[in-house]
């Protein structure tokens, strides 16, 4: 019997005790495992690519705290950074040197941020983006793509009723449908469905808002000419292309998808990677649009704690770190690891589908890779949750859910995906 097949009893615990705190026991949703059943891990460290739980229990990680942990967990370089700011104070309330350094570092790999804000979270990002954008546009509409994910704020939690124009429909309890009535939802990868949506609402849409490669639905590629169509469409229109990179910004190449793709957005979201796994978010795009925000004009957006010192040295060590090697690795490595995990799905007999950006994937326990979020739910998701079962079994962490992304970090070395992929030949048969 190995150390990963004995009862967690120390996690079991302090999950029972959390669920007595926080609502199912977690403090965002997709922690709970429900989507994948059984108790979750409890982590009480990283290093690397690997976390341990309350156990002990060693797993290879490819959650890397949803794409954040680029550099895999307590980075020798960032943890340092980190120490270095914190001896100096952890905020102040007023401007710091740390804010120039980190904005510098964001201009530079992504020009079209002429002038940004730091905030505390992509879900504070994506709000001031769009406020912003009704700001500059004086419109009120906003389009947004079933499957996408902006955060949660109000208005963006819409998904699609059926039907091009439709009004959207709130996706959440709480949220006021009057709120999401302005918020119209296009199946992803279908610019005749904007087109239509734009065409019913000349001019009064503000802004179209879209996961430049969808990974929260598993990862969707966009089809040639998709990003290039909403560009076309939305100048056409007078509607701002608002680009959501909470993800895939410093994923897909230090310029983002929009460097990896060609097209300036007018406004770009940041998260997750760029705060080197401290809580961050960014908006910024057009200086035109950019100085409709107070001080300087009437668009009002504020934080106690944006821009506070030890996000902002966490995610400069970080970028400092992200060099055209660093990124040519990581691709090589996501490369092999989608390769051979197809080969081995083929191996097994399993009707998967391994869907790979950069160094972000989606095993879909499906035919064919999927274009938009109605053929992503085709997905069988009882073979993912045995799947995943079976490779956690095996010490590999993968995310608890069909519709989210893995993360390779320059943590994961060959030998890890070696490692990965022995525990893929088993898990395929394992899930049936
Ligand atoms: C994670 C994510 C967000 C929300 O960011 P939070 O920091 O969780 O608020 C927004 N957009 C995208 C594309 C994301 O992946």
């Amino acid at each position: 019997m190995s150390r990963q097949d004995l009862a967690p009893s120390r996690s079991a615990a302090i999950f029972a005790e959390s669920e007595g705190y926080f609502p199912g026991g977690v403090n965002s949703p997709v922690r709970a495992f429900r989507a994948v059943g059984g108790s979750p891990v409890v982590v009480r460290e990283g290093r690397g690519a690997h976390v341990t739980d309350a156990d002990g229990r060693r797993f290879l990680d490819y959650i890397g705290s949803w794409g954040a942990a680029i550099l895999g967990h307590a980075d020798p370089e960032v943890t340092e950074a980190l120490r270095e700011a914190a001896g100096r104070g952890t905020g102040f309330g007023m401007p710091t040197p740390y804010e120039l350094d980190l904005a510098r570092a964001v201009r530079a790999a992504m020009p079209s941020l002429e002038r940004l804000r730091f905030v505390s979270s992509g879900t504070e990002a994506a709000m001031s983006a769009l406020r912003v954008a009704r700001g500059a546009t004086g419109r009120d509409h906003v389009v947004k793509f079933a499957g996408c994910y902006h955060g949660h704020a109000d208005h963006l939690l819409a998904q699609a009723g059926s039907g091009l124009a439709t009004f959207g429909l709130p996706s959440s309890a709480g949220v006021p449908a009057a709120t999401v009535g302005q918020t119209l939802v296009a199946p992803y990868n279908d610019l005749d469905a904007v087109r239509a949506i734009l065409a019913a609402h000349p001019r009064r849409v503000a802004a179209v808002i879209v996961e430049p490669v969808a990974a929260n639905m598993g990862v969707v590629a966009p089809r040639p000419g998709f990003l290039e169509g909403l560009r076309e469409l939305t100048r056409a229109d007078g509607a701002l292309l608002v680009f959501d990179e909470v993800i895939t910004g410093f994923r897909m190449g230090r310029g983002g998808a929009q460097a990896r793709f060609g097209i300036a957005p007018d406004l770009t979201c940041l998260g997750k990677i760029v705060g080197g796994g401290l809580p961050v978010g960014v908006y910024g795009g057009r200086r035109d649009l950019m100085e409709r925000v107070a001080p300087l004009g009437p668009v009002y957006q504020a934080g106690t704690l944006s821009g506070n010192p030890l996000t902002m040295a966490a995610g400069a060590a970080t970028l400092r770190r992200l060099t055209d090697e660093a990124y040519a690795v990581l691709e090589a490595r996501a490369a092999r690891l989608a390769e051979g995990l197809a080969d081995a799905a083929r191996r097994a007999g399993a009707v998967a589908t391994v869907v790979r950006e950069a160094s972000m994937l989606t095993v879909f326990f499906l035919p064919m890779a999927p274009r938009d979020y109605a053929e992503a739910r085709g997905a069988d998701v009882a073979r993912y949750a045995r799947f995943f079962r079976a490779m956690l079994d095996r010490g590999v962490l993968l995310p608890p859910s069909q519709f989210e992304a893995w993360f390779v970090s320059t943590a994961h070395t060959d030998d890890h995906v070696a490692a990965t992929l022995a525990a893929a030949d088993d898990a395929f048969r394992a899930a049936g």
